[in-house]
């Protein structure tokens, strides 16, 4: 007979999502339940997303860096990869933030149920357990968090070996001496970097006309022009229309902007996007509204069209960050707990991390420009910075978005090393309401990057100190 429990509130995954609210609610003294099919917490990306890939770009940016060395008359031999240990010490960063997950779990009383949960109805999640048998845990609330997969393409992301997603990329098979990156997205441009810096010739073929779409076109530029010498090709405004698996390879049909409409590749790595896991879920058996997208709808507590049922992450909605789906765990906890919350960001970061990074949050030039909102924008050019010039960076750029009445701050926007740390005080500007003077008072640390931050805000006036241009006459 299958087991029974009951519990206040149930997180079905476990997530950056999931169990950050888990553990709130358990910080908020609710009996809480949290079902995953992992043994600890983590998901996605612990497991086999963000962090994996953030400890094989660490390698990639020491390779980088150490050929680039040799400009300053350091020069290292070429370095010889063993993958079998560089898998493992990936393996281990997993395990170190899994395994701490895990204990940081129990020590809070949070009852972890491995194994796949199914709602039954508003109240009721089967789970399926990993070490065989079910069990029914009865909840008053539940939060769903069951995240997203990669979107897979017919024809295209065929059953082979030879063809990846990002999470068979990010187990290393092997690095094929050419891959083929279809999207030029975040993890197109992150893990075709990880693979060129292997050792792999990377082409990249994207179906719109530019990198990461949506993203700001001047940041977007100064990422392209180092990618295209680190990548062997970018196509863009192609698709690829079929794979074929072939005796040295895989024969990828090409459609659009390219003058070679076959090519053959020794792999390729699939990365058109996520779909949410809104399937399989028995959201219907709960009356959980799903939109045509496949995203669970929420009103601004994150609480579904049922009143006792929230999501939260990736089955949300877009964007599908991990820090979104976080802070939109602990709003649910907040809620269930009976807090007078919502989820009111004013600015989500997003990072892309690449080499150079390209990070932005708030308000972009390119929704400004589709909204037909007037916007004040100063951009500070790296090529100014002293910090920038002495570790040999000068390709970056930090913009900010003002409101032309106030100068008010808006948005930040950032492409250069290590943009991904210094975004986090454009999200401080924007959620405090900075104004241009509140970032170009405050005295930023010499020399460091985060200077650009605050020139671009002097710039506000026409010139900054590092910056000089002629005053209009
Ligand atoms: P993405 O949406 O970032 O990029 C997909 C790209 O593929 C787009 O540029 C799109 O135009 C292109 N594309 C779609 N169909 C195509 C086709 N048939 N041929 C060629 N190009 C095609 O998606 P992703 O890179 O797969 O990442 C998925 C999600 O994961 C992202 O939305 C992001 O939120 C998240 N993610 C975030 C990070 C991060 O925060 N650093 C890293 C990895 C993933």
């Amino acid at each position: 007979m299958a087991d029974k429990k009951t519990t206040q509130v149930a997180v079905l995954g476990g997530g950056p999502a999931g169990y950050a609210a888990a553990f709130k609610c358990a910080d908020l003294e609710l009996q809480t339940t949290l079902i995953d099919m992992a043994p600890n917490p983590g998901g996605v990306c612990l497991y086999r997303g963000c962090i994996p890939s953030k400890a094989l770009l660490h390698i990639s940016k020491l390779i980088n860096e150490a050929a680039e060395a040799n400009r300053w008359g350091v020069t290292f031999a070429k370095p010889e990869i063993d993958l079998d240990k560089l898998r493992a010490w990936k393996e281990s960063v997993v395990q170190k933030l899994t395994g701490g997950l895990g204990m940081l779990s129990n020590s809070r009383g949070v009852d972890h149920v491995q194994g796949r949960g199914t709602l039954v109805d508003a109240n009721t999640i089967e789970v399926a357990l990993t070490d065989g048998g079910t069990t029914t845990v009865r909840a008053d609330h539940i939060i769903v968090a069951a995240g997203s997969h990669p979107t897979r393409i017919p024809g295209i992301s065929i059953d082979s070996p030879r063809v990846l997603d990002s999470t068979s990329a990010l187990e290393l098979p092997e690095i094929p001496k050419s891959l083929l990156v279809v999207g030029g997205g975040y993890i197109g441009l992150e893990l075709g970097s990880v693979y060129a810096s292997l050792g792999s010739d990377v082409s990249v073929v994207e179906m719109t006309s530019g990198l990461l779409p949506g993203a700001d076109r001047d940041l977007v530029k100064v990422l392209a022009q180092r990618l295209r010498s680190a990548f062997k090709e970018i196509m863009f405004n192609t698709k690829v229309t079929k794979v074929e698996e072939v005796a040295d390879g895989l024969q990828v049909h090409l459609e659009g902007e390219t003058d070679t409409p076959t090519k053959t590749y020794d792999m390729i790595l699939v990365a058109v996007g996520r779909r949410p896991n809104s399937r399989d879920l028995g959201l219907e058996n709960a009356g959980v509204t799903v939109n045509d997208r496949g995203f669970v709808e929420v009103d601004a507590q994150l609480r579904t069209n049922v009143q006792n049922i929230f999501a939260i992450g990736d089955l949300a909605g877009e964007p599908m960050l991990a820090h979104k789906g976080s802070h939109e765990g602990l709003v649910a906890a907040e809620v269930i707990a009976g807090h007078r919350v919502e989820f009111q960001a004013a600015a989500i970061p997003a990072v892309v991390f690449t080499d150079p990074e390209l990070a932005w949050c708030g308000l972009t030039e390119t929704e400004a420009k589709a909204q037909g909102r007037k916007v004040n924008i100063t951009r500070f050019p790296w090529a100014a910075s002293g910090r920038a010039i002495s570790i040999d960076r000068p390709d970056g750029l930090t913009k900010i978005l003002f409101d032309p009445e106030d100068e008010r701050v808006l948005g930040v926007g950032i492409c250069g090393a290590g943009a991904g740390e210094m975004i986090a005080e454009g999200v401080l500007a924007v959620e405090m309401a900075a104004l241009a003077t509140d970032l170009r008072l405050s005295i930023h640390p010499h020399p460091t990057l985060s200077e650009t931050v605050m020139e671009a805000a002097e710039l506000v006036e026409g010139a900054s100190t590092h910056v000089y241009r002629p005053k209009k006459k």
